[in-house]
């Protein structure tokens, strides 16, 4: 793996919560580092994310301790200031169409590496999260004390803050990027298709749905399953649940503003994508997800939508992470991955301790972009 030498520069390609992230860790490691981004921060998955802290259901063990270690550092940010309205930990309240057999596995799984997870039906749901109708739960459902959420937006304001005074430069409205590489194959910098050239002895490509479109030139392949998507921010609703809720037609958390944030599923096949990348879809459908959020709600009143936005939503070809350097260009690095909101400040510290170190961390290493390139 490539070492980056003091004192040298770093760009990082993207203005999401991962490259935000990234870049402050790496401004505080003491790297001189450029942020480029296509147009503004926040522009692409992390402004519409449910950004549902947790690392609930089967995935991989390695996939698990990561977004544990997420969850560590969002605890840690909310410590610092508990009364910040746009990171909480009030929990989240699972329940799913599929047969008790299946909730209850997902518990039994949950329960056996540890992780906080308590059967509840509609005799014990006011206790752990008021505002949900009792009758519109599963039996059983699974409440998760230790889960909560971020509102991204914030969050990148929050960083890109410190970043700022660290001394690292911003590049908001450069257009689209690509990575340079020089004759050795090494990474040589970034042209922009409004900013102009930059060069760095390091490069991290955090693009969000657009990593592997912009790695490709690179002979690079990394598969990508980024489906469409739409995040709905309703109307203020000051009485609604405190807990993130899933259920099996939305998913929805508070939001700034005593808002709520929902989003699904079952409606991806109804977004239309333009050639031009721009999406658009029904507004009944938008009525009809505020609709599923009502019928949950403890009271009866209906939910109104305020707006809503569309595009889409980062995730491997195989489900799992990309992080780290391209093994065929050295000092390029990747951040490509769903559960992005968990991973952010995770992902960006142990990123950053890679390019600045040249070590690679052991958390990493079932996230190798090589995997999709070498065989075994
Ligand atoms: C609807 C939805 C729900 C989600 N729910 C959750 C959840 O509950 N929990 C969770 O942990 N995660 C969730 N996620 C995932 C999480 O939000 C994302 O993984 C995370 O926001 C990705 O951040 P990013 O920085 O990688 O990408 P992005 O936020 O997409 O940022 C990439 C940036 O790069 C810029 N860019 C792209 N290409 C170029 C280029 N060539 N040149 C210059 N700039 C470029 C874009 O304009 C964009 O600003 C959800 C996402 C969505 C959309």
């Amino acid at each position: 793996m490539s070492v980056l030498e003091p004192g040298k520069s770093v760009i990082v390609i993207g203005g999401g919560v991962i490259g935000v992230s990234t870049a402050v860790h790496l401004a505080r490691g003491g790297a001189e580092v450029t942020l480029v981004t296509e147009s503004e921060l926040a522009s692409g998955a992390s402004g519409r994310s449910l950004s549902w802290l947790n690392s609930a259901g089967e995935r991989s063990a390695a996939y698990h301790a990561l977004r544990m270690s997420g969850i560590d550092r969002y605890r840690t940010l909310f410590a610092k200031d508990p009364q910040r309205d746009w990171l909480c930990f009030d929990g989240g309240l699972y329940w799913s169409a599929e047969e008790p057999q299946a909730v209850l596995a997902r518990h039994a799984h949950e329960r056996s590496h540890g992780y906080d997870s308590h059967l509840v039906d509609a005799s014990n749901l006011v206790t752990t999260t008021p505002g949900v109708d009792p009758q519109a739960i599963g039996t059983p459902s699974i409440f998760n004390p230790g889960e909560g959420w971020v509102s991204l937006p914030e969050l990148i304001e929050y960083l890109s803050e410190e970043f700022r005074c660290l001394g690292g430069r911003l590049v908001e409205h450069a257009g689209w990027a690509s990575v340079l590489i020089g004759q050795d194959q090494r990474v040589r910098g970034v042209a922009t298709s409004k900013a102009g050239e930059f060069t760095a002895g390091a490069v991290l490509v955090a693009c969000g749905p657009q990593t592997a479109k912009v790695i490709e030139p690179l002979g690079v392949t990394i598969p990508d399953a980024s489906p469409l998507s739409m995040l709905v921010l309703t109307e203020p609703m000051p009485m609604a649940p405190k807990a993130v809720l899933n259920t099996p037609r939305v998913a929805m958390r508070p939001c700034p503003g005593s808002r709520l944030a929902l989003d699904h599923d079952w409606y991806e096949a109804l977004i239309e994508e333009g050639e031009d990348g721009e999406c658009r879809i029904d507004r009944s459908v938008v009525e009809q997800l505020v609709d599923e959020a009502s019928s949950v709600l403890d009271g009866g009143e209906r939910l109104a939508p305020a707006s809503w936005k569309l595009g889409r939503k980062p995730i491997p070809g195989d489900g799992e992470p990309v992080f780290g350097e391209l093994a065929e260009v050295p000092g390029c690095f990747v951040a490509f991955t769903h559960s992005g909101a968990t991973l952010a400040l995770i992902a960006g510290e142990l990123l950053a301790g890679e390019i600045l170190t040249g070590e690679r961390h052991p958390m990493l290493g079932s996230f190798r972009p090589e995997r999709f390139t070498r065989p075994g």
